[in-house]
């Protein structure tokens, strides 16, 4: 029989949430198993935008949303798409998502976005020192929203004024400043808004591989497909596909848009599901940007990476067994021709799976039912942003020493 492997702390799920969680409680000095099915940043850690963005405070569900939705949804060339065939089993999800979409719904997630989002770069600080392998990753020099109607900027003027009033750094652009910071955007856009303080990641795999190195040299790190959380008077008990048994004092459940399987194993039900998102890459000597560039209308990024472009974004709901949709690729392809004029092939293609509760808040914290297990998941656009913010947080959680704000990301609020 194979024997069972003791830690204080276990952490299931390398993404980027998982990592740096496992590092912030590392630093504490607590004896830590990382638990990971596949490879470091095997999941949406892997292929998105890589940008870093404090500035994130809008919701996905907002008033204005509601307007839009028969549009979007019923258009062709609509970046926000749902798989009808699964409307029956995504509809729980959607109703709440249109509760949440009321004003002062949104008002309240703004808010509750705002307090963590301003511990973005704070809580990637310590990680960073520690390791300047990874920080070499991070390139510091905004990211901007290129829109390219007249309309398309006046729809954006509210949340100028929200971010206006929440103090969030942003320079309002013309067509001259936009073409003078991105000469590859010449002619594309009547406006802009630049986000200094926003940064991004020329390899987010790379990045987060780089973070994890110390956990795969000192053992941290195994390879193991959590199928089963038990409750046992002296701690908690993980049973791998693998056959292995993890006894852990406590477990922390970083699964990205799996978790909700594992909270089911302490009778948590927890609405998580999946805002299915995609990107292509395009190899370039010369990646033609020097910021995360997003044409506004067709809710994409454009980033530049080591080596290459890539193209990230969209929304369909779906299932997250469903196979890519052709029709998406073919969307961010037509309009990155469209935007910046580009004929070389497309390299690479991708789909991910974000982690999205209805509220477009994480779920951190512990559960209810099971105070020993703690979630930290459900990140949905702002996983890489919020990762170091949320390891800071859960270690602050198992120090009984999180700040009252934390309350607005319970699992108790559904
Ligand atoms: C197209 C796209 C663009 C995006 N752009 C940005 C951006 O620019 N900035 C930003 O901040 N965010 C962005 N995001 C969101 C961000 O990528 C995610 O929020 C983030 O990666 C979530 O990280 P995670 O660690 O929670 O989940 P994941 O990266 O999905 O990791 C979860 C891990 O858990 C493992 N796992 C699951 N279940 C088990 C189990 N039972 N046992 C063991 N292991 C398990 C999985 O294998 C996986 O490795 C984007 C997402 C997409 C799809």
């Amino acid at each position: 029989m194979t024997q069972s492997v003791h830690c204080e702390i276990a952490v299931i799920g390398a993404g980027v949430v998982g990592v740096a969680t496992a590092l912030w409680l590392r630093r504490q000095g607590y004896r830590v198993l990382l638990l990971e099915r596949e490879a470091i940043a095997a999941g949406a850690s892997y292929g998105n935008a890589g940008t870093l963005a404090p500035y994130g405070v809008m919701p996905i569900a907002q008033p204005s949303l509601l307007k839009a939705i028969p549009s979007l949804l019923f258009s062709k060339e609509s970046p926000f798409v749902i798989n009808w065939a699964r409307l029956p089993r995504l509809m729980p999800w959607l109703l709440r998502f249109l509760n949440e979409c009321r004003a002062s719904r949104c008002e309240a997630n703004t808010l509750a976005l705002m307090n963590i989002l301003q511990h973005t770069y704070s809580g990637y600080a310590p990680l960073l020192a520690d390791c300047p392998q990874a920080d070499q990753h991070v390139r510091h020099n905004g990211c901007l929203y290129a829109y390219g109607t007249e309309q398309g900027f006046a729809g954006a003027q509210a949340a100028i004024a929200l971010r206006r009033s929440l103090g969030i750094a942003q320079q309002v652009l013309n067509a001259a400043d936009v073409e003078q910071l991105e000469p590859a955007l010449a002619g594309q856009a009547v406006a802009g808004i630049l986000f200094p303080e926003s940064s991004h990641m020329d390899d987010p795999r790379a990045f987060i591989e780089a973070l994890a190195a110390p956990l795969v040299a000192d053992g941290t790190l195994h390879q193991a497909t959590i199928t089963a959380v038990q409750r046992q008077p002296n701690g908690l008990q993980l049973l791998s596909a693998e056959g292995q048994v993890y006894r852990a004092d406590r477990a922390v459940v970083c699964g990205g848009a799996w978790s909700a399987a594992l909270a089911r194993q302490v009778g948590d039900r927890i609405p998580l599901d999946t805002e299915r998102g995609y990107h292509i890459e395009f190899d370039l000597e010369d990646t033609l940007l020097n910021r995360p560039c997003c044409p506004v209308e067709s809710a994409f990024y454009m980033t530049p990476m080591a080596g290459r472009l890539r193209v990230a974004g969209t929304v369909e709901l779906g299932s997250i067994n469903d196979p890519a949709n052709p029709q998406r690729f073919d969307y961010l392809e037509r309009h990155v021709r469209r935007v910046m004029g580009l004929t070389t092939p497309v390299a690479r293609r991708w789909l991910g799976f974000r982690p999205s509760l209805p509220d477009s808040l994480p779920v951190i914290g512990p559960s209810p039912n099971e105070p020993r297990l703690i979630y930290a998941f459900g990140h949905q656009h702002l996983g890489l942003t919020l990762a170091g913010a949320t390891g800071q947080l859960v270690a602050q959680c198992i120090a009984g020493k999180a700040p009252s704000w934390l309350d607005s990301f319970s699992v108790q609020r559904f």
